[in-house]
């Protein structure tokens, strides 16, 4: 960390979160919380509350939650060291970097300044240059005006050896690190780009970091307008058709979205972004009316551009051409979906499309394609019915076969049995015997890690569901109502007594009452920490399902009795335990003369717990009998 905590811990507690958060949401003060419309999503009923003793925020719309660092991170769209120093600068906190930090800062100023610099001359080549007419010409050709040529400050690089390096008179190791040039074999510094139309990439702050240049194709004759002989010089049109920058020290292509500065405030407007393949296709949705497309630079769409991405949208539609769409690994996507809280969909392209194509010709389809985008397993089902043969049993049966080996990848089991009941429905066959189907498919899978199935292209690392893919979002919804009203809802309640009120709960809690593994770990987190800050810190590194649970609790009220809720976790707990030592006496009748008393006793204490007076002590013994057993596998 290039900030000391102790700094950081300064200027959090210098930070007034309500004054802060006030500048982008009215609050209102609500019994001890401050609550308001979020500023993070749409809404019209406010779900977005503060506790400003604390200094946490919570939404119960979007689930966002933080504290006032992680609040400008998000509405500004900066990393934490850059949070932590304008909150430091906003309530006047001198806070001391780490030298090292400062020095690579130091190190990549001068990088970002001569990429700027480079943006501009590229830019102004392109606007008036006379060598740049053929580009101008290529670029109206692709209905690029003055305005999307300024918006998006393309540029042209002249068909030259050293034009930039002559203008930019850098160091050669600022050109290398910038990846604006390099030193050729006679000593010289030489330019990077070269006779080619240049989109510059930015951070989401809008600082340029990187370039991606295209070649002209192949010279447009008796196009003219430009003035000067048509088409490009000599160095035009050879090596491939787009050339990106070399990561460095102010870029990673692993980490970077192109389009992301000007798309994010449509893309969280809309809780949606738009995936596409290059720069064009970006821009072409951006002609479309639909500002919220972004493009991988040269690589493939990975965990770190999600990591991103989850900060702006709840909804990532990819707009790949079917194909490429359909090369994408299953197991990732459930992933990332499980991991990132986003869905992912797959725009409803016509097949061959392309968005810069079909934004220009039929923006309406364009359109189409985003709104109609489906789930990634329905475009996958979709897939494979549709190259199949359904006109005959044989034909539907292998179809069903195939589509259910797509949908046994899905990790939640609620939607792989819908998915089954839609595969019966275009297959004519029974869902009931499509379920053994799928149980056979399922065990085939595992035991062989990428089938050949019959879906050609359809290819995933990880086939079959994994063990606990399930444990995200979506197992409140696997667990069924049984445990979701009975048992989670103490236990939070427990939570929330034990952020706003510890000392009603005491040492009267212990992490095994709390059945729901997560709601455990928050409590561990809790009780091995001096506070709710350095809990969810620590919860940070290891869980950060955790650390969001805990922020969530922090905003929350408690409405019970510390007495009511310690009484009801107990009760639950020991009734869970009491059946397993029952269990143990019907399967070991020899030390039934051991258990027997036991059962007896904390059957009677579990009477006395509903019992007013004695309510209490009885719960403190079931307590010191649960904390005592030895078998912890309840
Ligand atoms: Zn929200």
């Amino acid at each position: 960390m290039a900030i000391p905590d102790e700094d950081v811990a300064r200027v959090r507690a210098a930070t007034d979160i309500v004054a802060l958060i006030s500048e982008h949401a009215a609050l209102k003060k609500q019994g001890t919380r401050w609550v308001g419309l979020c500023p993070f999503h749409q809404e019209k009923t406010p779900s977005f509350s503060v506790n400003a003793e604390m200094g946490v925020f919570h939404c119960f719309g979007c689930q966002r939650s933080g504290d006032a660092i992680t609040f400008v991170r998000e509405i500004e769209h900066v990393d934490f060291v850059e949070a932590v120093r304008r909150l430091a600068e906003r309530c006047g906190v001198t806070i001391t970097e780490d030298p090292s930090a400062t020095a690579d800062r130091q190190r990549r100023a001068p990088l970002h300044e001569a990429m700027a610099k480079a943006v501009d001359f590229y830019h102004e080549r392109l606007l008036s240059a006379p060598d740049a007419g053929p580009a101008r010409d290529y670029l109206r050709s692709r209905g690029y005006d003055g305005e999307i040529v300024r918006k998006f400050v393309l540029g042209w690089a002249p068909d030259d050896w050293d034009a930039l390096a002559k203008h930019l008179k850098a160091s050669s190791k600022v050109l290398e690190d910038a990846g604006l040039g390099f030193v050729n074999r006679r000593g010289r510094q030489q330019d990077a780009f070269r006779a080619r139309v240049v989109f510059p990439i930015f951070d989401p702050s809008g600082k340029p970091i990187a370039l991606g240049g295209r070649i002209l194709p192949a010279p447009v004759v008796g196009d003219t307008a430009g003035g000067g002989a048509p088409g490009p010089g000599p160095g035009a049109g050879t090596g491939p058709k787009y050339k990106n920058s070399q990561d460095g020290p102010i870029y990673s292509k692993r980490r970077t979205l192109y389009g992301l500065n000007w798309a994010k405030h449509d893309v969280i407007e809309n809780g949606e972004v738009i995936v596409c393949e290059g720069y064009t296709d970006v821009i072409a949705f951006f002609q479309a009316g639909m500002p919220r497309a972004v493009a991988t630079c040269g690589t493939a769409l990975g965990e770190e551009h999600f990591r991103l991405l989850r900060n702006f949208a709840t909804r990532v539609v990819l707009a790949y051409d079917a194909d490429a769409a359909g090369q994408e690994g299953a197991g990732r996507v459930y992933e990332w979906e499980r991991h990132h809280e986003v869905d992912v969909a797959v725009a409803a392209l016509p097949p061959g499309a392309d968005p810069a194509d079909l934004a220009r010709d039929d923006p309406d389809a364009l359109r189409a394609a985003i709104a109609e985008a489906k789930p990634f397993l329905a475009f996958r089902v979709d897939r494979v019915l549709q190259s199949a043969d359904l006109r005959s049993a044989e034909g539907r049966a292998k179809a069903a076969e195939a589509a259910l080996a797509v949908v046994a990848e899905h990790p939640n089991e609620l939607v792989r049995d819908q998915y089954l009941m839609l595969v019966a429905d275009r297959c004519r066959l029974e869902p009931d015997a499509l379920r053994s189907l799928a149980r056979r498919v399922a065990q085939r899978a595992r035991s062989v890690p990428v089938e050949g199935n019959g879906s050609r292209s359809e290819r995933s690392g990880t086939a079959a569901p994994r063990p606990g893919a399930g444990a995200g979002r979506t197992d409140v919804a696997e667990r069924g109502p049984k445990r979701g009203a009975d048992v989670s809802r103490p236990g939070l309640e427990a939570l929330r007594l034990a952020v706003h009120r510890p000392e009603e709960v005491g040492d009267r809690l212990e992490a095994r009452l709390f059945p729901d593994e997560l709601q455990r770990a928050a409590f561990e987190a809790l009780t091995g920490a001096d506070d709710l800050h350095e809990a969810v810190e620590a919860a940070e590194r290891t869980d950060p399902r955790v650390a969001d649970l805990l922020r969530r609790l922090a905003v929350e009220e408690p409405a019970t009795d510390a007495d009511d809720v310690v009484v009801t976790l107990v009760r639950n707990a020991s009734r869970r335990a009491l059946a397993v030592a029952e269990a143990q006496a019907r399967l070991s009748p020899n030390s039934v003369g051991e258990i027997a008393p036991v059962i007896a006793r904390v059957r009677r204490d579990l009477d006395e717990l509903d019992d007013g007076d004695r309510s209490l002590v009885a719960a403190d013994r079931l307590l010191a009998w649960l904390v005592g057993r030895d078998d912890t596998n309840e």
